[in-house]
């Protein structure tokens, strides 16, 4: 008899006041109770509508039947069948948008909550797996070659598909860690760079194999992989590129970009004793946007001691394209949100420090192209607010290195590469996908992509 129970079984975290002062992982995962519990909820739909929302196709009904039934090796089959980083999508991928949005327990309460149960059966399995068999088995090689550009989920997805079809698969990744946005912009208390690794390590264990510090389009070009053997090569490079307002004062000392400030925390410690990067500890600080690179900047600058912390976003909340699990946190923590509210100028003081960011409201008027409503600026409501530092997460574009040393590869106006449906490029054996084809989209997107 399924659990009717309307609403999702909590996820335990670390309280608010306290989560805001530390990097620990906020959600701490349900326990095999918890997990068991929320299975029950599921009732095993025979049209299966939470699969149509998954871009991997991940069979969810079946996986959490066998959580179910307690068999959580076979739950892990299930999902890494066809989806090879599971406690990374577990953690950050926009589930009340995608499989939980097709939920049928959604119509009349909370839907099952898919996500949190394939994170519980993906940290089963890394916590178990010297104990259980080996869940994936490594496949004999095909002969075939294929180069990855890109470490981060749309390239590791696709690496770790090839493998398990016996390709020879080599990923290039131009940092000295692989993981893509995973490792350098999503904060450790959302996604613990320990699991990222774990994930990757798993690929490793299949015979994919990742060289470190090479950035293709200077230390080799994407011609020259062919002539190293490969057959083929996809393109995962991502969209690295920083996008900034175009307002006066940007040049200022303190105003950073996201992906910068972020950077600099993630990947290279900011946060942590022992590490000697440098890194703003601002009193007050306003960042700008409304996706999950906003709402990790402000509160990993929260984390980091500032007294107050703006979200200025020129929308709604209902507009905002952060996950509703990290506007719920953010708030929690303190966050002070400004909505509909966009600035028009950064202010200086006499050294070219920032001393405040000058904005104004905003009302909502027809929706525009994208179907949400265009942000009309209101007369005569210019405001300061007093901030030392300010951070632009208003989005990012591909880096134009690889399309302007690889000849035949088409780019539209955004530069993003040109694919068709099947993911290949204007130039023959070259595919690409994730970030590099859409700009700033989703790790789940990415890793469709790259299936
Ligand atoms: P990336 O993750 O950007 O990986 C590209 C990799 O290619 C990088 O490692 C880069 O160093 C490497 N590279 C680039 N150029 C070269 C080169 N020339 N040679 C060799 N290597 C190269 N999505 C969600 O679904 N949920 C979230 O909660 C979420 N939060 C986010 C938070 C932040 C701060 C950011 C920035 C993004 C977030 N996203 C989130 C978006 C998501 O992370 C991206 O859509 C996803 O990572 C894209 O994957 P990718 O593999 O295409 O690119
Ligand atoms: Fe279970 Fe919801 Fe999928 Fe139905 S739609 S099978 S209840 S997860």
């Amino acid at each position: 008899m399924a659990n009717m129970i309307p609403t999702k079984t909590p996820m335990p975290e670390q309280e608010g006041n306290v989560r805001n002062k530390n990097f620990e992982e906020v959600a701490l995962g349900y326990t095999e109770e918890m997990a068991c519990g929320e299975a029950e909820r599921c009732i095993q739909c025979k049209n299966r509508p939470c699969v149509s929302g998954c871009p991997v196709n991940v069979q969810i009904p079946e996986f959490i039947s066998a959580v179910q039934n307690k068999d959580f090796l076979e739950a892990y089959k299930i999902i890494t069948s066809t989806n090879s980083l599971p406690a990374i999508c577990g953690r950050v991928c926009p589930q009340e948008s995608q499989c939980e949005a097709k939920c049928v327990r959604g119509i009349k309460g909370e839907s099952v909550s898919i996500g949190r149960l394939e994170r519980f059966v993906a940290d089963w399995y890394m916590n178990n797996a010297d104990e259980v068999t080996d869940a994936v088995e490594k496949v004999p090689s095909n002969g075939h070659k294929v180069a990855i550009i890109g470490a981060g989920p749309s390239g590791l997805s696709c690496a770790g598909d090839l493998a398990k079809k016996g390709y020879e698969v080599t990923v290039y990744e131009a940092f000295h860690t692989g993981g893509g946005v995973l490792t350098y912009g999503i904060p450790e208390f959302r996604l613990p760079k320990k699991i990222v690794q774990k994930e990757i390590n798993k690929l490793k264990d299949l015979g994919v194999k990742i060289e470190l510090n090479v950035i293709i389009g200077r230390s080799i070009e994407i011609d020259e992989l062919f002539e190293m053997g490969y057959a083929a090569v996809y393109i995962a490079s991502g969209a690295g590129l920083p996008v900034f307002m175009g307002i006066e004062g940007e040049g200022l000392v303190g105003v950073y970009s996201a992906n910068e400030y972020l950077t600099r925390i993630n990947l290279m410690k900011a946060y942590m004793e022992g590490y000697d990067t440098p890194i703003m500890r601002s009193k007050k600080i306003a960042v700008v946007g409304g996706g999950n690179v906003a709402m990790d900047a402000v509160r990993c600058a929260k984390r980091l001691g500032a007294e107050e912390v703006y979200l200025i976003y020129r929308r709604s909340e209902q507009e905002m394209p952060a996950r509703l699990e990290e506007v719920h946190h953010a708030k929690e923590e303190g966050i002070i949100f400004k909505m509909l509210t966009t600035p028009v100028q950064i202010l200086g003081d006499i050294n070219s420090n920032v001393c405040a960011l000058e904005c104004v409201e905003i009302e909502l008027g027809e929706p525009d192209a994208s179907g949400r409503r265009s942000p009309i600026i209101k007369e005569g409501s210019e405001f300061e607010l007093e901030v030392d530092t300010v951070i632009m997460a208003i989005g990012t574009s591909p880096n134009p290195l690889i399309a302007r040393t690889t000849t035949g590869l088409e780019i539209n106006k955004k530069g993003c590469i040109v694919v068709d449906d099947r993911m290949k490029t204007t130039k023959d054996a070259v595919f690409a996908g994730g970030d590099a084809v859409k700009g700033a989209a989703t790790v789940i997107y990415a890793m469709g992509c790259g299936k």
